[in-house]
């Protein structure tokens, strides 16, 4: 069978089922952004994340510094959508030739730079010659109290559905760097166009986890009821917490927050910045759900939006615009 015919979730679905968990201490295996260990009384997370040259990055326009930050941060970021906090991580590298000494310095500069932003040991890992360009894979151990650990399926109808910082600037970021790469191949004096770009452009090469969402949510005594962060796009991800919740979600169209600059290049590519928002992903910002009745707490946190509220799953998973027929949310992942 070609993989096509699966797509990406229906293959990890495949394969989840052949699982069978012997530990009792396995909490929580497949299904979430980390996996949960009991270790003592307290939980360990555990999350993992590959990043492969020609299909996650390309070094024409990435610098290795940027993408040794980002290779650890995506990781940080599934911990947090835990509703824990990072503290250990493995690196694992395959390098191929054409990269030097100073090369894997770099990339290495990067991932201790965002280890020391977030509170993480580097405790070891693997290198290996590689045919195929470079590879990098993380792994990430976090910690979180038994009590605080927020899973994808604790979602139920009339919670608020919460969304930190603004959407589609990482792909429009994206789109950008495409379009000033094949302007230099058609014409190599070309100097590239990227002010004024600034916020898509570090949204995509350089993202941050949001720690401080966690500690906001800790601060304000908020634990979520679902949480997510937003790694495929904010369709997708919203219907995996409807999946593992058991629920279906409603969101306005016009609340979802979409970062101006994100906008601008929207409409000077003609590209629909909505689709950017809901289908680009890699924004990294985090997707939780809260009972009703916090709808005042959560409303003063800094950069926090409220983009709509889970109900039944019959009533099915569905973006409203403020005029006009809700379209079903769709679901992304590789083919
Ligand atoms: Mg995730």
């Amino acid at each position: 069978m070609n993989i096509s015919e699966l797509g990406e979730f229906g293959l990890i679905d495949r394969l989840a089922k052949k699982i069978q968990l012997r530990n009792a201490s396995t909490v929580k295996g497949v299904g979430d952004d980390a996996a949960v260990v009991a270790s003592g009384s307290a939980r360990s997370l555990l999350a993992t994340d590959m990043l492969l040259e020609g299909i996650h990055f390309d070094l024409t326009y990435v610098p290795l510094k940027h993408l040794g930050y980002k290779a650890a941060v995506v990781n940080f970021s599934d911990i947090y959508a835990m509703n824990g906090f990072p503290k250990q991580m493995v690196v694992s590298l395959g390098i191929s030739k054409r990269f030097s000494v100073e090369n894997i310095e770099e990339l290495y500069d990067g991932m201790l730079l965002a280890c020391e932003r977030h509170g993480v040991d580097m405790v070891g890992g693997d290198t290996s010659a590689s045919l195929t360009g470079l590879t990098i894979g993380v792994s990430v151990l976090g910690e979180c109290e038994p009590d605080k650990v927020v899973y994808r399926s604790g979602a139920k109808p009339t919670d608020l559905i919460c969304i930190t910082g603004s959407l589609g600037s990482a792909y429009m970021g994206l789109l950008l760097l495409e379009r000033e790469k094949k302007v230099f191949e058609a014409n190599p004096d070309a100097a590239p166009q990227l002010a004024g770009y600034e916020q898509i452009i570090g949204q995509y090469l350089k993202p941050e986890a949001n720690r401080d969402a966690i500690l906001n949510l800790r601060e304000a005594g908020v634990t979520p009821t679902a949480m997510i962060d937003i790694s495929d796009g904010l369709a997708s991800d919203m219907l995996q917490i409807c999946k593992q919740s058991g629920v279906g979600a409603h969101l306005y169209l016009d609340k979802i927050p979409i970062a101006r600059q994100c906008l601008d290049m929207a409409k000077e590519m003609n590209f629909d910045a909505v689709t950017a928002a809901l289908n680009g992903g890699e924004d990294y910002e985090l997707l939780f759900t809260v009972p009703l009745s916090l709808h005042d707490r959560v409303k003063d946190f800094g950069r926090v939006d409220v983009i709509g509220h889970i109900v039944e799953a019959e009533k099915g998973a569905l973006l409203i615009p403020p005029n006009g027929e809700p379209v079903r949310l769709q679901a992304q992942g590789f083919r």
